[in-house]
């Protein structure tokens, strides 16, 4: 699979098994993004996610709205945009600047998929389930997602069920 924009798609694509995992899974693959580093000042550890565009705006948790960001940078950045506050600052430069344009627009790509599973048929299905998913269209539900569905709900029971006995 791509990059999981939402955290719940690497639950839903069976990459994690319970909604901590996934959500752990998903903040990591964003600071590694960045090489473990503030994606503003690029000199402090990212001990932080950043929403670009604030919540209190409207901003999304999705990741191509999150940056790994410091706590100084964080906090002082607070509800403001990221742009304006990030042209303010003595570190300001270009280059960070397009980075985080790409990563917004999401052409930003990385080597994430390190451990990636050997695909299967399972892993098919899953991807159909996610690319239905990814119109954002939850409340309706045509039978092929009901379908993908259920197959993905055997497989995490089946795997949970082979999990327990180890
Ligand atoms: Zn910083």
């Amino acid at each position: 699979m791509g990059i999981a924009e939402d955290w719940a798609d690497l639950l839903f694509n069976l990459d994690c098994l319970s909604k901590g995992a996934a959500k752990r899974k998903f903040r990591k693959s964003i600071k590694y993004g960045w090489g473990g580093l503030c994606c503003y000042c690029r000199s402090n550890r990212a001990e932080t996610l950043d929403h670009l565009k604030p919540r209190s705006r409207g901003g999304s948790s999705l990741r191509s709205n999150l940056v790994p960001a410091c706590r100084e940078c964080n906090h002082s950045k607070a509800s403001e945009h990221w742009l304006t506050w990030f042209q303010r600052q003595d570190f300001f430069n270009e280059i960070a600047k397009e980075l985080i344009e790409e990563w917004i627009s999401n052409k930003r790509f990385i080597e994430e998929e390190l451990d990636e599973r050997t695909i299967d048929d399972r892993a098919t299905v899953c991807t159909t389930a996610s690319e239905i998913r990814s119109n954002k269209n939850e409340q309706t539900c045509t039978r092929k997602s009901s379908f993908a569905l259920t197959q993905i709900k055997n497989g995490a029971e089946k795997r949970s069920t082979e999990y327990s006995v180890v």
